[in-house]
C-alpha cells in the first residue's frame, strides 16, 4: 500500500489524484490531505478519505476544520509552516504536488530533503528553481516523476530508452481558446472569455496561463530540468486536438508519441504507477470519431509570453524566477480585471528588465528575487 501526500487535494489535479486512489483502495491510501482555503472540500474529503493529517494552509479556518472532524482520528494542522513539515513524516511514500504557484517551492524541497519520490504537478517548482531542484533531487536520490500531460507523454515515450540520444523533444499545445483570434481581436479578449479552455478543465491560474500561452513557455522550461535537454532541442507544435500528448524525437529520426483522451488521471495515475500501468476505467480514444489531428507554428508575435519562456529559459539563473513572479501577479490582476490580456505580457518584460539579474541563485536568492519582482509587477500595473 503506497501512502500518499496531496498537497493541494481540493484543486483540480487534487480532486482527480483522489478518483485514482479511489479506484485503487488496495495500492494508494491518501496519507495528508491539505488545501489553501476551502476548508468544507477538505473536510467533505477528509471524512470519505480518512486521511492520518489534514492541513489548511490559512491558519483563521483552523477552529471550523479542527471541530468539523472532532469525531474522527484525523491530525488537524493549519500554516504553511504547517503544511512544509507534513511531507517529511515516516509514513509517506510519495508526495504529489498539486498546489498552484510559488507556494509549491518550499514543500517539494522539503519532500525531496526527506527523501520523497515526487509526483510533480506544480510545474511552477521547476520554473522557479529547476537547477536548484534537480541538484537536491541527485544528491537525495529522489525521483521526479511529471505529472503535466506533455511530460508524461515525453516520460512514457522515453520508457525503455534508457542510453538513447534524444534530439529533440516536441510539446504539444492546444492554442487554447484564443489560437486563431487577431492582434485586435486579443486587446479586448475578457477573462470570461479567457476561462473557457477548448480541451481541459482546470484551474483558473493555468487556465489563464493556457490561453497566454506561458502555460507552455513554462512547459518548455520543465522540459529542459526534467529530461536534460538544451533550450534548442525543445519545439512546441500547436495541435488543436490535444490528442498527440506529446513526443520525442530520437536520433535516428524516429519520432514516439503518447495519445489518448484529454484526462489529467492517466498521467496522475502513471507518476502513481510508474513503472507500472494499472488498469484504469478512463475513456478511450476512438479513431472513428476523431477524423483529423492538424498542427501549427505557434506565433510568438500574438503570444508573446512563450517569446518571453524561452527568453527566460536562455538567460538563465534567476530570470525565470522573474518571469514566474510577474505572471502570478498579472494572472491575479486578469482575474479582477485589472490589466487587459495583451498588457500582462507588457508588465512580465518590464519586470524582466527591472529585477536585480543573478547568474547562480541559491535558495535565498530566490525567495528575494520573487518578492522583487512581485512589487516591481505590482507597481507596473
Ligand atoms: P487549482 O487552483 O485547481 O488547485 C490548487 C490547489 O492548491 C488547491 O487545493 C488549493 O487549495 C491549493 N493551494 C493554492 N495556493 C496555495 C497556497 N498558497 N498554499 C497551500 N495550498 C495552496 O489548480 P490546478 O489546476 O489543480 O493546478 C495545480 C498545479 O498543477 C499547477 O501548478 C498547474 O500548473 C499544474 N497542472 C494542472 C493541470 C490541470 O489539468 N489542472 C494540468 C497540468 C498541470
Ligand atoms: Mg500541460
Amino acid at each position: 500500500m503506497k501512502q500518499i501526500a496531496i498537497l493541494g487535494s481540493t484543486g483540480s489535479i487534487g480532486t482527480q489524484a483522489l478518483q485514482v486512489i479511489e479506484e485503487h483502495p488496495d495500492q494508494y491510501e491518501a496519507y495528508v490531505l491539505t488545501a489553501n482555503n476551502r476548508v468544507e472540500e477538505l473536510i467533505a474529503q477528509a471524512r470519505k478519505f480518512k486521511p492520518e493529517a489534514v492541513v489548511i494552509a490559512n491558519e483563521s479556518k483552523y477552529t471550523q476544520l479542527k471541530e468539523a472532524l472532532a469525531d474522527l482520528p484525523i491530525k488537524v494542522y493549519a500554516g504553511s509552516d504547517a503544511l512544509c513539515q507534513i511531507v517529511t513524516e515516516n509514513p509517506i511514500d510519495m508526495v504529489l504536488n498539486a498546489m498552484v504557484g510559488y507556494a509549491g517551492l518550499k514543500p517539494t524541497m522539503n519532500a525531496i530533503r526527506a527523501r520523497k519520490p515526487i509526483a510533480l504537478a506544480n510545474k511552477e517548482t521547476l520554473v522557479v528553481a529547476g537547477e536548484l531542484i534537480n541538484d537536491l533531487a541527485r544528491f537525495s536520490g529522489v525521483p521526479i516523476l511529471p505529472v503535466d500531460s506533455e511530460h508524461s507523454a515525453v516520460f512514457q515515450c522515453l520508457a525503455g530508452e534508457i542510453g538513447n540520444q534524444i534530439e529533440k523533444v516536441i510539446l504539444t499545445a492546444s492554442g487554447g481558446p484564443f489560437r486563431t483570434c487577431t492582434m485586435e481581436q486579443l486587446a479586448t479578449v475578457t477573462k470570461v472569455q479567457a476561462l473557457k479552455h477548448p480541451n481541459w478543465d482546470m484551474g483558473a491560474k493555468i487556465t489563464i496561463d493556457s490561453a497566454s500561452m506561458m502555460n507552455k513557455g513554462f512547459e518548455v522550461i520543465e522540459a529542459k530540468w526534467l529530461f536534460g535537454v538544451r533550450p534548442d532541442q525543445i519545439e512546441v507544435v500547436v495541435h488543436p486536438q490535444s490528442v498527440i500528448h506529446s513526443m520525442v524525437q530520437f536520433e535516428d529520426g524516429a519520432v514516439k508519441a503518447q495519445l489518448g483522451m484529454p484526462d489529467m488521471r492517466l498521467p496522475i495515475q502513471y507518476a502513481f504507477s510508474y513503472p507500472d500501468r494499472l488498469k484504469a476505467s478512463f475513456p478511450r480514444l476512438d479513431f472513428k470519431l476523431c477524423t483529423e489531428l492538424t498542427f501549427e507554428q505557434p506565433d510568438t508575435t500574438r503570444f508573446r509570453n512563450l517569446a518571453l519562456a524561452y527568453e527566460a529559459l536562455h538567460r538563465a539563473g534567476n530570470m525565470p524566477c522573474i518571469v514566474n513572479a510577474a505572471n502570478e501577479v498579472v494572472v491575479a490582476a486578469f482575474l479582477q480585471d485589472k490589466i487587459s490580456f495583451l498588457g500582462m505580457s507588457d508588465v512580465i518584460e518590464k519586470t524582466m528588465s527591472r529585477v536585480s539579474y543573478l547568474q547562480k541563485p541559491t535558495y535565498e536568492d530566490y525567495v528575494a528575487t520573487d518578492t522583487e519582482a512581485r512589487r516591481i509587477a505590482e507597481e507596473l500595473i
